[in-house]
C-alpha cells in the first residue's frame, strides 16, 4: 500500500506531469505562426474587391455583429453561471501578467517593431500586423498574389501540424486531467459540466434570439421555416465538427429547403465557412472567463472588452477543422493575460463544446445568406 503510494507520487504523477507539459508544449509551438499565417488569409478573404461590393458589405457587417452579439452572451453567462470559480488552481497564476485595461490594450495593439511582435508573442499586435499584411496584399492584385500564396500554405501546413500535435491530444489531455485531479481532488470536475452548461445555453440562446430574431425581422418567415429547413447541416455540422466540411449540405440546405440563390450562397457560404464563427466567439468567451476564474485572477471590465476584440478576431482566424478554435482560445487568453495552462483545463471537454459550436457557426452562416438573399429582392 506504502509502496504504491509512493509509486504514485514520485514517478507516475511527475511522469504525467511531464507528458502534459510536452503538450501544452507543442500547443504554444502552433500559435504564434498558426495565427499569423490564418490571419493573413482571413483578411485577404475580406479585402479582396469582389467582397467589397454591396452584397460583401452587407454580409461582413452582418457576420461580425452576430459575432459580437455571440460573444456578449458568452462573457454574461460566464459573469453569472461562473463556472471556473471554486477550482481555485493556484501555480501559473503567479506568471500571468496583471489584467491590461481598456486604454492598455488600445495602445498595446500597435506593432512599432512588427518582428518583434512575433519573436515575443504580443497576440494582438501579430494580429493587427497580419489584418494589414493580408488587407494590404490583396490591394496590389496580382504582385501581392506570390505572397498570399505562399502564406495559405504556411496556414495549411500549419493546421495539418495543429492536427499531427492533436494527435498526441487524448494522452496529453488524459495527463493533465490526471494531475489536476490528483493535486485538487475529483471535485474539480463540477467545474466543467457548468462550461459545457454555459456554452450549450449560449448557443441556444444565439439561435432563439438572434438567428430567430434576424429571420422574422428581414426574411418575415417564422424561425421553424428556417431550422427545419437547414436541419440537416445542423446536425452534420454538429458530428463532423467541421463547417468546412459541411459547406456542401449547407449551400444544398439553403438552396433546395429556403430558396436562397446560388449567387448569394455561392458568396456567403464559402466566407462565412472562413470567417463567421459565432459558436467559437462565443465558446471563446465562456473560456476565458472560467480560466480567470480557475486561477483566481479578476477580469476588469476594459479587460473584458479586450477579450471582444480578441475573441471576434480570433473566430475570424479559426479555420472550419475540428478544435481549431481551441488552439485560437490560446490567443484570446495571452492577450488577456491569462495563464495559457488554462487550454489544458478546457482540452478535456472541448469535442463536446466543439459539436455545439461548429453547428452553431454553420447555423449563422445560413442564416446571414437568407438575410442577405431577402434584401437583395429574392423572393422565398
Ligand atoms: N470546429 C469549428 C468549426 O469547424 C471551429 C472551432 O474549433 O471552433 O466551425
Amino acid at each position: 500500500m506504502q509502496q504504491s503510494s509512493t509509486f504514485i507520487s514520485n514517478f507516475l504523477i511527475p511522469l504525467l506531469d511531464l507528458i502534459g507539459k510536452i503538450f501544452l508544449g507543442l500547443l504554444k509551438m502552433l500559435i504564434v505562426p498558426l495565427v499569423f499565417a490564418s490571419i493573413i488569409t482571413g483578411a485577404a478573404s475580406i479585402g479582396d474587391p469582389k467582397v467589397l461590393g454591396r452584397i460583401g458589405v452587407k454580409t461582413i457587417f452582418l457576420y461580425l455583429s452576430t459575432t459580437v452579439v455571440a460573444i456578449f452572451f458568452g462573457l454574461i453567462l460566464g459573469n453569472i453561471i461562473q463556472p471556473g470559480v471554486g477550482l481555485s488552481i493556484e501555480g501559473a497564476a503567479g506568471e500571468a501578467k496583471a489584467a491590461a485595461g481598456m486604454v492598455d490594450v488600445l495602445m498595446g495593439i500597435i506593432p512599432v517593431n512588427p518582428l518583434q511582435a512575433l519573436v515575443s508573442g504580443s497576440m494582438l499586435q501579430i494580429i493587427v500586423f497580419a489584418l494589414f499584411l493580408g488587407v494590404s496584399a490583396t490591394l496590389i492584385g496580382e504582385k501581392g498574389k506570390a505572397f498570399l500564396k505562399f502564406n495559405e500554405s504556411l496556414a495549411e501546413t500549419m493546421y495539418k501540424m495543429t492536427g499531427i500535435v492533436m494527435k498526441f491530444a487524448p494522452l496529453g489531455i488524459l495527463a493533465l486531467i490526471a494531475v489536476t485531479a490528483a493535486k485538487y481532488g475529483p471535485a474539480v470536475l463540477a467545474p466543467f459540466a457548468k462550461v459545457i452548461f454555459a456554452v450549450y445555453i449560449g448557443c441556444a440562446l444565439q439561435a432563439a434570439l438572434v438567428y430567430s430574431g434576424l429571420i422574422m425581422a428581414f426574411v418575415k418567415k417564422s424561425p421553424l421555416w428556417f431550422f427545419s429547413g437547414v436541419k440537416e447541416a445542423m446536425l452534420a455540422a454538429f458530428v463532423t465538427r467541421s463547417s468546412s466540411a459541411v459547406l456542401p449540405i449547407s449551400m444544398r440546405n439553403v438552396q433546395e429547403n429556403l430558396g436562397v440563390s446560388e449567387k448569394v450562397s455561392s458568396f456567403v457560404l464559402p466566407l462565412g465557412a472562413t470567417i463567421n464563427m459565432d459558436g467559437t466567439a462565443l465558446y471563446q468567451g465562456v473560456c476565458a472567463l472560467f480560466v480567470a476564474q480557475a486561477f483566481g485572477i479578476p477580469l476588469s471590465m476594459g479587460a473584458q472588452a479586450g477579450i471582444l476584440i480578441t475573441a471576434t478576431l480570433a473566430s475570424i482566424g479559426t479555420a472550419g477543422v475540428p478544435g481549431a478554435g481551441l488552439i485560437m482560445l490560446s490567443m484570446v487568453l495571452t492577450s488577456a493575460g491569462l495563464p495559457i495552462e488554462g487550454i489544458g483545463l478546457v482540452a478535456g471537454i472541448d469535442a463536446v463544446l466543439d459539436m455545439a459550436r461548429t453547428s452553431i457557426n454553420v447555423t449563422g452562416d445560413m442564416c446571414v445568406s437568407a438575410v442577405v438573399a431577402r434584401t437583395e429582392g429574392e423572393k422565398f
